[in-house]
């Protein structure tokens, strides 16, 4: 039988970005462990698509977050509501400044060799007491065992910035492994947290159009915005009106 997105919807989370946050900064500071996914339509669309995709979001541990407004908006048509967006860059920003605050650990994986340092620069400038257990760029060959040595170190923190479905897929496998750890697959976010590509200016984001900014600004993203978003679209309607 075909997944229906309401699997996704039922688990997400449909709070304040606040209490999210401090729902994190609370599983760091327990040491449970915790995998995130920063949702955005193409990501519940990879979960149709590819059955460990499917496991990874379905399973009862795996919190979701609606990163992008396509979710919010999807979400709506099915008749759930939720309070607001919560970025994976404004989490990464969050849990620096709480890893500074209580002197805890974080690696980071993914981006280009010198996104990430770049990145890494920024994190030991802004954020001196936070930890910096290591970093790995996302070219590596062997990405399987790379993640499963982060595993074993134990970082209070893990961001996983490959691209979906790899970071959700690995992060999935693995996790489990350690005893505790946040681990979150944040997407491009090294590329704007390192200062190399620009966020949205603000009028974009007040007004949802964060979309728009980055196809205008990549327009290669174009056929994936159509292949996720409009498709979703088809999706939920057909859910909504019981044809699935
Ligand atoms: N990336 C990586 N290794 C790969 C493929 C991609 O580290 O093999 C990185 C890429 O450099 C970028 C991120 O993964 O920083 C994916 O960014 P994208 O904007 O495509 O992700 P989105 O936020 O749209 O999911």
């Amino acid at each position: 039988m075909a997944v229906r997105m309401r699997t996704y919807y039922d688990k997400a989370y449909k709070g304040k970005k606040k209490d999210f946050l401090n729902l994190l900064k609370e599983r760091i500071d327990s040491g449970r462990r915790t995998f995130v996914v920063t949702a955005n339509p193409e990501i519940f669309m990879l979960g149709r698509k590819l059955p460990e995709m499917n496991e990874a979001l379905s399973d009862e541990e795996t919190l979701i977050v609606p990163d992008g407004i396509g979710v919010i908006r999807g979400g709506k048509q099915l008749g759930y509501e939720f309070e607001e967006r919560i970025p994976g860059v404004e989490i990464c920003e969050e849990l620096f400044a709480y890893a500074d605050q209580k002197g805890r650990s974080l690696y980071l994986f993914g981006a280009e060799k010198s996104v990430l340092e770049d990145l890494a620069a920024r994190v030991r400038r802004e954020y001196p007491n936070a930890v910096l257990a290591g970093c790995t760029d996302g070219y590596v060959q062997d990405k399987e065992k790379v993640f499963r040595e982060i595993v074993e170190m134990q970082p209070d923190i893990v961001l996983v910035a490959l691209g979906a479905p790899k970071q959700e897929l690995l992060i999935h496998r693995y996790y489990r492994r350690g005893e505790k750890g946040v681990f979150i697959g944040v997407g491009g976010s090294f590329d704007v947290l390192s200062g190399r590509k620009k966020r949205a200016p603000s009028f974009f984001i007040r007004h949802n159009l964060e979309w728009l900014y980055r196809i205008a600004s990549e327009p290669k993203r174009l056929k994936r915005f159509w292949d996720s978003n409009i498709k979703f679209l088809f999706e939920l309607r057909k859910e909504k009106h019981g044809n699935r």
